[in-house]
């Protein structure tokens, strides 16, 4: 358990403040689907943002691409995924729950009874994880397309197109955000599993003698980002994939695991992936891609280390994180979420004291002023301390206050979410004031 949290505690708050809402609520609820509302969908684009910074801008060589969700079915025959993106599943003959066996108890697996309900358990059975569907109005398999479990596809199969137009020198990666979708058993942890859900890949291209070198790399770089990003570090671990853990494509694999409400899962994989990517693609398109390095004039196949992580996944890990039940004073307590500045959904909550006295438009003037810096939100509806508490809940790292001295001397007070200290600052210094307290932020 993370900061005594359970699921049921966050889900209602996601519901309640509008992070996350069940898919087609109003129909009764599609399962282990799920929507972003106002606040979740600023969260995870803050989040998408943040990695894109962090893996393409910052870093020296490395590239993006926005490549379709519908690709060539070769591709999945390529990349192994048709004979083997499948997991083992197995079904209860008495209560007709179907399991991941993989996933079921070693004693259920023993002995084939059902962990719900006792009952008798099928052999286990083969099952593709991608969703099918056909391109063009005639369903029949040669307008077969699946699509994408994994955005990594999609950017191998540009591997030739990139180093021919972007003057990327070896080495040098290959970043992407995007959606991708598995047929896969659910549990009940909310955004955790889904079937349709956000990726954020990066796969960086090296030369074969130097996979461990860069693989050590990234793992470091990788564990860095999630302390940037706010993550607890007590709360992240490494797991290394032992030989029956390990994918088709990969020689070493490490998870960086989160402690989510429901235990220790994995939240991102880094694969070394050797040339097997590459090298069937040459096999299975016919078309050479290989690379020539022209400083030592060698050829060779390119290895690829990956590091993959889910976007929406990463979504529960900073809701898990950020969630506190504060003990303001005897009888007082607050809900707070911790998150880190640069992803708030809301940077800066505006209020006036008092909707008289002209106090309300000064607050509006200056809240108006400030969205082009920062995401605002204005409210002027009840006690001032109730503002605050609301914001607190959502997560926004500081809130100004608009009052009688703010007439008398172009000042506001400025309260931080985490110390709920208050000072005083000039409104024409609050964008660099916040910009400042961002840069110096440590959770407390
Ligand atoms: P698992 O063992 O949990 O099924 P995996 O090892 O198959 O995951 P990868 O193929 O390595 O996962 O995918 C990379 C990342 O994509 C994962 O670390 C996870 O964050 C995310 N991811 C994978 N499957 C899902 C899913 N069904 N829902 C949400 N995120 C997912």
């Amino acid at each position: 358990m993370s900061n005594g949290l359970t699921m049921d505690t966050l889900v209602s708050l996601c519901k309640r403040r509008g992070f996350v809402f069940q898919s087609s609520e109003i129909y009764g609820g599609l399962s282990s689907a799920w929507d972003y509302g106002p606040l979740g969908v600023e969260l995870k684009k803050n989040i998408q943002e943040f990695w894109w910074k962090e893996m393409t801008r910052v870093q020296e060589n490395i590239v993006g691409l926005d490549a379709a969700i519908m690709m060539h079915p070769r591709v999945w025959e390529a990349s192994g995924h048709v004979e083997n993106f499948t997991d083992p599943l197995v079904d209860c003959k008495g209560c007709k729950q179907r399991f991941r066996e993989d996933k079921l108890p070693a004693e259920n697996v023993a002995s084939k009874k059902c962990p719900e309900c006792g009952g008798e358990l099928t052999e286990s059975r083969k099952f593709n994880l991608m969703f099918k569907t056909f391109m063009g109005p005639v369903e029949e398999g040669g307008n077969l397309v699946y699509l994408r479990p994994e955005t990594a596809q999609g950017i191998y199969v540009n591997f030739k197109n990139v180093t021919q137009t972007s003057r990327v020198k070896f080495p040098f990666g290959i970043a992407q955000v995007g959606k991708a979708f598995r047929n896969e058993i659910t549990t009940k942890n909310f955004i955790f599993r889904t079937c349709e859900f956000e990726q954020l890949e990066m796969q960086y291209f090296i030369s074969p003698d130097e996979d461990d070198k860069w693989f050590e790399y990234w793992k470091k770089e990788r564990w860095d980002y999630y302390k940037k990003l706010g993550i607890r570090q007590d709360k992240l671990r490494f797991h290394q994939h032992g030989p029956g853990e390990l994918a088709h494509y990969a020689k070493v694999a490490y998870d960086i695991e989160y402690e989510f409400p429901m235990g220790w899962q994995e939240l991102e994989g880094i694969h070394n992936r050797t040339d097997y990517d590459l090298s069937r693609h040459t096999e299975f398109s016919g078309k050479d891609l290989s690379y020539l390095d022209e400083t030592t004039n060698k050829r060779f196949i390119p290895y690829i280390i990956e590091t993959s992580a889910g976007l929406t996944r990463t979504v529960l890990a900073v809701l898990s994180d950020a969630y506190e039940e504060q003990k303001v004073e005897e009888g007082d307590t607050r809900v707070v979420m911790h998150f880190h500045p640069a992803i708030a959904p809301v940077k800066l909550g505006v209020f006036p004291l008092v909707k008289k006295d002209g106090l309300a438009e000064i607050a509006q003037n200056i809240e108006k002023d400030l969205r082009e810096d920062f995401t605002t939100f204005y409210d002027h509806g009840g006690a001032i301390g109730r503002r605050y508490r609301r914001q607190d809940e959502a997560g926004t790292p500081y809130c100004i206050t608009i009052d009688f001295q703010t007439k008398e001397d172009n000042t506001v007070t400025l309260r931080y979410r985490d110390s709920m200290e208050q000072v005083r600052v000039k409104i024409a210094e609050i964008p660099d004031f916040i910009k400042k307290a961002d840069k110096e932020y440590r959770r407390e």
